[in-house]
C-alpha cells in the first residue's frame, strides 16, 4: 500500500473511488420469461395498444346506455360474444348481446350490465333490466398504453410485474445486461463447509452463501470458490484463477490488522489497493483494489460485516455499471424507540426491527449486535443509517435501509 493510498475514509469517498473503476458490461437478448432480476440495456416500446380493442370487464349484457333509462326494459338477446371472438358484432335499438369478460364490445353498445342485475325470460331470448345502468364496465382501447409508448428504459430492473408488462407490450424477448461473473472467495483456516463435521476450533463458512444471494439479486452470476486457507501461496493461486475466469472478485476475511490477514497482505505486496478501511460500524476493514486488472472487493470476515459492506459499498458499484439505481434500495425515516449506540465520526449500521405504532414507524434493537451475530441481520428488518454526528437518542428520527 503506497503512502498516498486512501486510508480510513468515509463511505461516500469510498464509493467515489470504486465508481472510477468501471468495467464494461455486455448485453444479450433473452426470453422475457427468463428475465427475472435482469436489467434492461435497451428501452422497450409497446408493439400494440393495450387493450387493443374496447372490451367488457364483466360477464353480462352489452346494451346502449340510453335504452336502459326508465326501467324495466326488455332487450332481445341477439348473440353471445366470448373472449377471443373477432371485433365484428353490432347491436341495434332494442337488442342486447350476452358478453363475457375480455370479449370485444359490439358496435352500438356503450354499457355492460353485470349478469347479476339482469333477468333472462323463460324463452331465453329476452333479457329484462330492472335498474337503469351506468355507462361503464368497458375497458377502452389504449386506456393502459398505446402502440409506440416507451414504458421501460435502460436500467429498469425486471421484477415479475415488469416481466408481464414486457409481454403485454408484445415482447417475447428483451435486451438485458449480461450477468457479470463474480468470484466469491472465503478465507480462513477455521472454515468448514456446512454439512461437514466441525472439529475443535472450526466454524461453518457462511459468508459466501449470503454474498451469492446478494449477487444474484443484482442479476449477476456468483462463482463460489473453495475456501482458501490462510496461506499466501494458496491465496495467490486462487486470486490468479479468479482473475482469469471472472470479471470481479469478492473475498471475505483476512483484511484486518491481524498477523494472518493475508488478503490485505498479498494485496499490499502483489496487487493494487485503491483504499483500505471505511468509517462505518460494523464493517470498517474493507479494501478495494485490483488483482491483475480485475477489480477486487476485500470484505471483512465477520458475517454481519460482510453483508453490510456488500449492501452499502458493492451493490452501488454494480448498479453504477449499468448507469442505474436499480434494483432500488428502500430507505425510510423512522423514530428510534430506544437509545441506539452510535460511534462518533462513523456511519453506524445497527440491525433493527420496525414497528408500526401510533406515532408512525419506530425502530428498536432486538438482537445482540455483535458483528459475528448473523441472526441480527437475518432476522432484522432494517439497517440504521446513523450519520457520523447522530447521537442515536430515543425519540430521534433516523434513516434506515430496509433489508
Ligand atoms: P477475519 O476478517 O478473517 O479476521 O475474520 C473475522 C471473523 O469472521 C472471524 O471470527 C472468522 O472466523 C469469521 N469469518 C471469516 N470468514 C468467515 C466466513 N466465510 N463465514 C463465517 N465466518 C467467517
Ligand atoms: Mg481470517
Amino acid at each position: 500500500m503506497g503512502r498516498d493510498t486512501p486510508y480510513f475514509i468515509t463511505l461516500e469517498e469510498a464509493i467515489d473511488i470504486t465508481f472510477q473503476r468501471k468495467i464494461e458490461v455486455s448485453t444479450e437478448m433473452i426470453e422475457t420469461s427468463e428475465s427475472y432480476r435482469r436489467t434492461l440495456s435497451k428501452s422497450i416500446k409497446a408493439l400494440t395498444d393495450d387493450p387493443p380493442f374496447d372490451n367488457s370487464s364483466m360477464d353480462g349484457f352489452a346494451v346502449s346506455y340510453k335504452e336502459t333509462k326508465n326501467p324495466p326494459n326488455k332487450f332481445k338477446i341477439i348473440n353471445i360474444i366470448n373472449a377471443g371472438n373477432k371485433v365484428e358484432n353490432e347491436i341495434n335499438p332494442g337488442q342486447a348481446a350476452k358478453i363475457m369478460t375480455g370479449a370485444p364490445v359490439p358496435k352500438g353498445a356503450d354499457s355492460i350490465i353485470p349478469i347479476e342485475l339482469c333477468e333472462v325470460d323463460e324463452s331465453g331470448q329476452y333479457v329484462v333490466m330492472k335498474e337503469e345502468s351506468k355507462p361503464h364496465f368497458i375497458r377502452n382501447k389504449s386506456e393502459n398504453f398505446s402502440k409506440g409508448d416507451e414504458l421501460l428504459g435502460v436500467g429498469d430492473y425486471l421484477t415479475p410485474e415488469k416481466m408481464s408488462l414486457c409481454a403485454s407490450m408484445g415482447h417475447s424477448k428483451v435486451e438485458v445486461f449480461k450477468p457479470l461473473r463474480v468470484a466469491v472467495i472465503s478465507t480462513g483456516d477455521e472454515l468448514k463447509l456446512p454439512g461437514e463435521e466441525l472439529e475443535n476450533g472450526e466454524i461453518y463458512e457462511s459468508n459466501t452463501y449470503g454474498i451469492t444471494g446478494l449477487i444474484s439479486s443484482l442479476g449477476h452470476q456468483a462463482i463460489r470458490f473453495s475456501s482458501v486457507v490462510d496461506n499466501l501461496e494458496e491465496l495467490r493461486k486462487t486470486l490468479d484463477k479468479a482473475s482469469e475466469s471472472c470479471d470481479v472478485i469478492i473475498t471475505s476475511g483476512g483484511v484486518s490488522m491481524g498477523d494472518r490477514d493475508f488478503v490485505r497482505k498479498i494485496m499490499e505486496d502483489e496487487g493494487h489497493i485503491d483504499f483500505w478501511r471505511i468509517k462505518i460500524r460494523p464493517g470498517s476493514p474493507p479494501l478495494f483494489g485490483h488483482w491483475k486488472n480485475t477489480p477486487i472487493f476485500g470484505l471483512p470476515g465477520n458475517p454481519v460485516s460482510s453483508h453490510v459492506v456488500f449492501r452499502i459499498l458493492c451493490a452501488p458499484w454494480f448498479r453504477n455499471l449499468t448507469s442505474s439505481d436499480q434494483p432500488k434500495e428502500h430507505k425510510i425515516i423512522v423514530k428510534l424507540d430506544q437509545d441506539i449506540k452510535t460511534v462518533p465520526g462513523f456511519l453506524t449500521l445497527r440491525r433493527v426491527q420496525l414497528f408500526n405504532g401510533e406515532n408512525g414507524i419506530t425502530a428498536s434493537v432486538k438482537h445482540h449486535q455483535g458483528s459475528g451475530n448473523i441472526t441480527s441481520i437475518a432476522l432484522g428488518q432494517a439497517l440504521t443509517l446513523l450519520g457520523p454526528s447522530h447521537k442515536g437518542a430515543k425519540g430521534d428520527y433516523c434513516e434506515v435501509l430496509i433489508l
